[in-house]
């Protein structure tokens, strides 16, 4: 079983497309690897595989080795720089050309993904971040009985909701969390995404949508908001070329000097 060396599983999860759980899996699995841990990142969605994308690694293709799938490096651990591993598994390595998509009924996407969790060699791994697709669907019945099947409860940590200001109040969230409840999936929490938009000029945050609705349900439902993100074009520049933006020297997220990143260029 190839997720016997992973200690911590996590799941992304979002009620609708769109609304960034890709780029939140990305910018998750990059802060833990730049905090020093090793961070598998698996794409189960099989429909819209855009994790390849994020990374500027689509072009990959996957090796197979005799015990199965090599997952794509994005970086090597370079302790010295106290930076962990970062390896990558999606079926947009899988597939002719990219941009492809698949057009498969439930039976076949259900065993692409228990495929997926039994046949990557990630090795040792502290995190194994899973994005899943939109909703609750065939692929999520599947990976949750197989998670449960053939993990321990220590090693399944639980699911992130990626949902933003205007989709809090629609009901696409309450399923995901019916969804975690039902199968005893553990929720850590919500991250709400494209929580206004900070000005590039002046550096003011305008809340074009409302302002506090992550909060409010987080507290509707007891569970946690774990944060919130604002839409920043330059992370869209990102996104969309693969390319890490050039920030201005002092540009500092979340007490990180953007402008001297390393990793990615
Ligand atoms: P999902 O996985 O939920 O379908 P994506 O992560 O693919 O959503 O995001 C949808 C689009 O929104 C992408 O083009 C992405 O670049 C953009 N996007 C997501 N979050 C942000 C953000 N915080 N700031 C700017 N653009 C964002």
């Amino acid at each position: 079983m190839s997720l016997t060396k992973v200690k911590h599983i996590v799941l992304i999860l979002s009620g609708k497309g769109g609304v960034g759980k890709s780029s939140v899996t990305t910018q998750l699995a990059l802060s833990l690897s730049l905090a020093g841990h090793s961070v598998g990142v698996l794409d189960i969605d099989l429909t819209g595989p855009s994790i390849p994308r994020m990374f500027g690694i689509e072009d990959s293709k996957v090796t197979q080795a005799p015990g199965g799938w090599l997952p794509i490096p994005v970086h090597e651990a370079n302790p010295s720089a106290g930076v962990g591993a970062l390896r990558v598994m999606s079926l947009g390595f899988l597939l002719p050309k990219r941009g492809d998509a698949v057009v498969w009924r439930g039976p076949k996407k259900t065993a692409m993904v228990r495929q997926f969790l039994t046949d990557v060699l990630w090795g040792e791994m502290d995190y194994l971040l899973i994005d899943t697709p939109p909703g609750t669907s065939d692929e999520h019945i599947s990976l949750v009985e197989t998670l449960l099947k053939d993990t321990t409860p220590e090693q399944l940590a639980g699911a992130v909701v990626v949902t933003t200001p205007q989709a809090v109040a629609t009901a696409d969230v309450r399923k995901e969390l019916n969804f975690c409840a039902k199968t005893g999936v553990k929720v850590l929490g919500v991250v709400e995404n494209m929580s206004g938009f900070v000005c590039p000029n002046c550096s003011e945050c305008t809340h074009i949508f409302m302002q506090g609705g992550g909060r409010a349900m987080a507290d509707d439902f007891g569970i946690k908001l774990l944060g919130s993100v604002p839409i920043d074009p330059q992370f869209l520049v990102m996104i969309e070329t693969g390319k890490r933006p050039r920030y201005p020297a002092g540009t500092l997220v979340n007490g990180q000097d953007m402008s001297t990143l390393t990793i990615q260029d």
